[in-house]
C-alpha cells in the first residue's frame, strides 16, 4: 500500500475527518474543539468535511446545532467568533449508523465518495468508540472501500486490557491498515511541555554530559488528578491505575526522560528509541512487585476543602479491588542508568492535580563548605507538565551578606505561559493537525503498546494472586503511606511541586 498524496508534515489538500461516537463526550469536549481552534487559526485544509457518525438519530442541522452548543460550551469565550464558528458548522456532516449492523454505511461511503478531489482527500478515521468495536469498523471501512491508502485510523486508549487483548486489538485493525496508517493517541505526548522536554535534552548541551548514572540519583514521575471517578466507575473499576495511567501516560513519560538521543527527531527515530527504553525495564518477579509497588485505594475525606465520598461509595459497591493509586519502582537496564531508579506514581482523589518529572541528581562529591549554615540540598530538574507548564531548576546559593557562608536553595524558574506569552495549544490540537499531517512521532507504535504491557503484565498477575488488598488512603492526601516508604527505604522521599 502507498502512503498518502502529500509529503510527510505538509498539509493536504484536502480531508475527510470522520469521528466515529461523533456524539461522545471525547468527541464534543476534545475533538471537535480542537478541531475548531485549528480551523479558526486557518490550519485546516480549506477543502475539509467532519463527519459525525454515531448511532443518534441526526439529521445534518440537529448534529450541527448539537456541536454549536458543546463549542460555545468547550472553547474559551475569547476564542469564539461567528465566522470562524460558521466555517466549522458548515464542514459538519453525520451519518446514523450501528458499528454493528449493516445499515448506514452505504450512506457513509456516499458521502465520503461524493466529492471533487477524491484521489488527493486524506481520510482520517478516529475511533471514539470502545476498543471493542475497532475490529468491526475498519473490516467495514475496508468493504466499503473506504480504508485505501489515503486513509488513516486513530485509535484512542485503551488499546487492550493486557498484553493478548492489545494484540487481539492490534491484530483486527492491522489486518486493514499498515501499521504507517495507524495512529495511537496518548494525548499525554501532544502536550508542549512533554515536547519540550524533548527540545531542553537534545537541543542545548548541558544537560547531555550529566543525564546518566554518574550525575543522576533517581528520577520521579508523578500523575496526581485530585478528581475521584465520578460516573465513570463502571469503566474505571474493570482498569484501576496501573492500566489506566501506568502502562501508556507514566511509561511514556519515563521513555522520553531516559531514550537515548536519535540521529535526528521525527518519523520513525524517537518511537526506535522509547521502544528500547520499554524493552530495558527490568521485569518483575511476584518478590519484586510485592517490594516494589504500592496500590492504594482512596477513602472519604476532603479536596480542596469539600467533603468528598470513598472509591466504594462512588462505585456504589464494596466489592472492588481495583486500585486508584499506584506507586512502584522500576529500573532502566541499560548502560546509561544501571543502579538509577525510577519511582512512578498516579492516583486519583489526591491533594493536587498535578504531572511532573523530577530529575534528582546526586550529591556534591565533597561537602567544600564545612562552617556554612545551611546544607546544600541536590540539585533537582521539575519538569512541569500540568497544570502550569514550565520547568524548574533548584540550586544551592549563598544567601547575600557578610558573617560567614549560609547556603540556600533557590530556584531557576521557566514558566511556559510568562516566557512565550501566548497559551499552550490543547494536546488534541497538535495531535489532530499531525494525523492530517502524516507524522506518527507522537504517536504509539504497536511494538511500544505491546512492550508497555509485557512489562505491566506480571505486576497485574501478581497483584490478581497477592492476598494483599488495596491500601486505604484518605482522599485529599498524596496516597497511602507505604507509598512514602517505597522511597524512604532507600534514603529518598517524593519531591513535592511546592517543596
Ligand atoms: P461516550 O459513551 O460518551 O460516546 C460514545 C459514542 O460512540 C457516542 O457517539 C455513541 O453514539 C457512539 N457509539 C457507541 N456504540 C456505537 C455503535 N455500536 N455504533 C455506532 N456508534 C456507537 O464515550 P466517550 O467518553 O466519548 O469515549 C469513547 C472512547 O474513547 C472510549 O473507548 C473511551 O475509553 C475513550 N476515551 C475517552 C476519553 C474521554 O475523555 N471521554 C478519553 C480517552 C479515551
Amino acid at each position: 500500500m502507498h502512503g498518502p498524496t502529500t509529503a510527510p508534515g505538509g498539509l493536504p489538500p484536502a480531508c475527510d475527518f470522520t469521528v466515529f461516537g461523533g456524539t461522545g463526550d471525547l468527541a464534543l469536549r476534545k475533538l471537535l474543539p480542537a478541531l475548531y481552534l485549528r480551523d479558526r487559526e486557518g490550519q485546516l485544509p480549506a477543502d475539509t468535511r467532519i463527519v459525525g457518525v454515531s448511532r443518534s438519530d441526526h439529521d445534518q442541522a440537529a448534529y450541527r446545532e448539537e456541536v454549536r452548543a458543546a463549542l460555545l460550551e468547550h472553547v474559551d469565550a475569547d476564542r469564539l467568533d461567528d465566522a470562524a464558528l460558521d466555517r466549522m458548522l458548515a464542514r459538519l456532516h453525520h451519518v446514523t449508523l450501528d458499528v454493528n449492523g449493516s445499515e448506514g454505511w452505504h450512506e457513509l461511503h456516499g458521502l465520503l465518495k461524493d466529492r471533487a478531489r477524491h484521489e488527493d482527500t486524506v481520510r482520517v478515521f478516529y475511533l471514539a468508540v470502545a476498543p471493542g468495536l475497532f475490529g468491526s469498523i475498519c473490516r467495514r471501512l475496508d468493504e466499503i472501500g473506504a480504508a485505501d491508502a489515503n486513509a488513516r485510523v486513530v485509535v484512542e486508549k485503551p488499546v487492550g486490557h493486557d498484553l493478548a487483548s492489545a494484540q487481539a486489538v492490534n491484530d483486527a485493525v492491522g489486518e486493514v491498515f499498515e501499521e504507517s496508517q495507524i495512529f495511537r493517541i496518548d494525548h499525554y505526548l501532544g502536550k508542549e511541555s512533554v515536547q519540550n522536554l524533548l527540545v531542553t535534552r537534545f537541543a542545548n548541551t548541558f544537560l547531555e554530559p550529566l543525564w546518566n548514572s554518574h550525575w543522576v540519583d533517581h528520577v520521579q514521575i508523578t500523575v496526581a488528578e485530585s478528581l475521584g471517578v465520578g460516573d465513570r466507575g463502571g469503566y474505571y473499576d474493570h482498569a484501576g491505575a496501573l492500566r489506566d495511567m501506568v502502562q501508556n501516560h507514566l511509561l511514556q513519560l519515563l521513555c522520553l526522560v531516559a531514550m537515548e538521543p536519535p540521529t535526528y527527531v521525527g518519523g520513525e527515530t524517537v518511537r526506535d528509541e522509547k521502544l528500547k527504553v520499554l524493552q530495558a525495564l527490568k521485569p518483575m518477579t511476584p518478590a519484586d512487585v510485592d517490594r516494589d509497588t504500592v496500590r492504594g485505594r482512596y477513602d472519604a475525606g476532603l479536596v480542596g476543602g469539600a467533603a468528598v465520598a470513598s472509591y466504594a461509595d462512588d462505585l456504589g459497591h464494596d466489592q472492588s479491588d481495583t486500585e486508584t493509586f499506584v506507586a512502584l519502582k522500576a529500573e532502566v537496564h541499560n548502560w546509561r542508568w544501571a543502579g538509577v531508579p525510577f519511582y512512578l506514581r498516579t492516583g486519583k482523589r489526591l491533594d493536587r492535580r498535578t504531572s511532573e518529572i523530577v530529575v534528582v541528581f546526586k550529591e556534591p562529591p565533597h561537602a567544600m563548605f564545612p562552617h556554612s549554615e545551611g546544607g546544600s540540598t541536590p540539585n533537582r530538574l521539575h519538569i512541569q507538565v500540568q497544570p502550569d507548564e514550565g520547568m524548574r531548576l533548584h540550586l544551592t546559593a549563598k544567601e547575600p551578606g557578610p558573617g560567614g557562608i549560609r547556603l540556600r536553595p533557590v530556584s531557576l524558574d521557566l514558566s511556559y505561559a510568562t516566557a512565550f506569552a501566548q497559551a499552550s495549544p490543547d494536546a488534541y490540537e497538535r495531535l489532530l493537525m499531525d494525523v492530517i499531517k502524516g507524522n506518527p512521532t507522537l504517536f504509539m507504535r504497536r511494538d511500544e503498546v505491546e512492550a508497555a504491557w509485557a512489562w505491566v503484565e506480571p505486576i497485574l498477575t501478581r497483584w490478581a494472586a497477592s492476598p494483599d488488598r488495596p491500601r486505604r488512603y484518605p482522599a485529599g492526601t498524596t496516597g497511602p503511606i507505604a507509598a512514602a516508604t517505597l522511597l524512604e527505604r532507600d534514603g529518598r522521599t517524593w519531591q513535592e511541586s511546592d517543596s
